[in-house]
């Protein structure tokens, strides 16, 4: 559910008509919507209502700082990959006992910068990174509470770019070492091994691949306990699908039971990490038809958005709706088209053969279910000015990223002084340029 509909003709975003925003600040766009964002929040709170369980938003689907202090406000704690990260829900007002830092690759200066703000918990993922942590802890004379990420080797029969815990993956710690990994923490003066986590993957549309994973962790959880290791918290991580395409991924309330049947008998607090799930359908990518090409065998619909803007296509074969923002009657006949960008890449393609009516030059599309893992993945590729974005809330509206300036982007460069001759500035002078 989400609250972009077409009112009198129009393709609004609660009760704003986009083609008002795209008047405003332009195209390409990212337009999110509060109601949605809440409603999504709400609806997976609900689910464990009773439960003793937190939600702990992961940032990395959407950072804008907007957004965080939406979902903060709710209560949303975070799930932050970076120090970047980390600041970012600092700085929306997220209180460091609500924050979690999952990843890979944690660098010794966000270790410390971690442990320096007092977060709840690090998940750790190596041997390495649990001796790093207890070095870096001893240091600052602390004791830092840890997850242990296991890799449950479970296939989360999603894209390969984002299945994370089967064996061949990068993540976590192959469960079969688990027991001796936690008892290794356990022994290092400055490490508190309390919660056993996961993420298994993301864009899950099964609960089976869940079903089997808690069911791992609830085995350990017990044999840890067996060696007196006192585990208090199970940290399931994210993953839970949304309909880009007509899939049914399952509803929180059926993932919920799943995830309270297994886990709940251990007496533990459970922390779950959803991402795209709460802002997934809560954004679209607004752009504006350039051409429309008609070759021989095929028709191109050449939008302002590309791949820098968002990438899920080109990166995972992501698909995203594409609605024109003047509603068509029902019955408009429709004709496949290829959606494609302006960057020098054929990978910088929307979709292909979309069934789709008839398309302007100059006409206002959506790309629909792009508020997760579109905007934070932009990039400048083609010297593309970063994407904006805009948030909206019943009839209002706020620019909560403004467009970047062709001078900001420009600007983020410097040239050395050996190709600068004398007098010359090491950065140059923009002639006759706005943003
Ligand atoms: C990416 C990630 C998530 C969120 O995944 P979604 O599919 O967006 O719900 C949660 N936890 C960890 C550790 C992650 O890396």
């Amino acid at each position: 559910m989400d609250h972009f509909n077409y009112r009198n003709g129009t393709l609004h975003a609660e009760d704003v008509p986009l083609s008002e925003i795209a008047s405003a600040v332009g195209t390409p766009v990212y337009v999110y919507s509060t109601a949605t964002l809440r409603r999504h929040y709400k609806v997976f709170t609900d689910a464990f209502a009773g439960a003793r369980a937190s939600v702990f938003y992961a940032v990395k689907a959407n950072s804008n700082l907007a957004v965080l202090k939406t979902l903060g406000d709710m209560g949303a704690g975070a799930d932050v990959v970076s120090e970047g990260e980390l600041r970012r829900a600092l700085a929306a007002g997220i209180p460091p006992s609500r924050i979690v830092f999952s990843g890979v690759g944690k660098t010794a200066e966000e270790l410390i910068f971690a442990l320096d703000t007092g977060i709840l918990e690090i998940n750790v993922e190596s041997v390495n990174e649990l001796e790093l942590l207890n070095t870096v802890a001893g240091e600052r004379g602390k004791v830092a509470e840890i997850a242990i990420r296991v890799n449950p080797d479970v296939d989360a029969k999603t894209h390969h770019k984002i299945s994370t815990g089967k064996k061949e993956n990068k993540f976590g710690i192959d469960i079969a070492y688990a027991l001796d990994i936690f008892k290794r923490a356990q022994a290092m003066p400055n490490l508190a091994p309390v919660t056993v986590a996961a993420h298994i993957g993301s864009q899950l549309t099964d609960l089976e691949p869940y079903r089997a994973a808690f069911q791992r962790l609830a085995d350990l959880v017990r044999e840890l306990r067996a060696e007196g290791i006192p585990i208090h918290r199970v940290d399931l991580g994210g993953g839970l699908g949304v309909p880009y395409a007509g899939e049914t991924p399952p509803l929180p309330d059926a993932y919920a039971a799943v995830a309270r049947e297994i886990i709940e008998p251990l007496d533990v607090e459970m922390l779950f990490e959803p991402g795209r799930m709460i802002v997934g359908n809560a954004g679209i990518l607004l752009a504006k038809v350039l051409f429309v090409k008609q070759g021989e065998s095929r028709r191109f619909v050449v939008v302002d958005a590309a791949m820098n803007d968002l990438i899920r296509p080109a990166m995972y074969d992501g698909y995203h709706g594409l609605k024109p923002v003047i509603e068509r009657p029902e019955g408009t006949p429709m004709s496949p088209a290829d959606i494609v960008g302006p960057i020098c890449e054929s990978g910088d393609t929307f979709a292909k053969e979309r069934p789709l009516p008839l398309l302007n030059d100059g006409e206002l599309v959506a790309f629909t279910t792009a508020g997760a893992y579109g905007a934070v993945m932009a990039s400048t590729y083609n010297s593309r000015p970063l994407v904006p974005e805009v948030l909206v809330d019943g009839d209002r509206f706020a620019v909560i990223r403004p467009r970047q300036t062709y001078e900001e982007m420009l600007g983020a460069d410097r040239i050395p002084d050996w190709l600068s001759g004398p007098g010359e500035q090491a950065v140059p002078k923009l002639a006759g340029m706005s943003g």
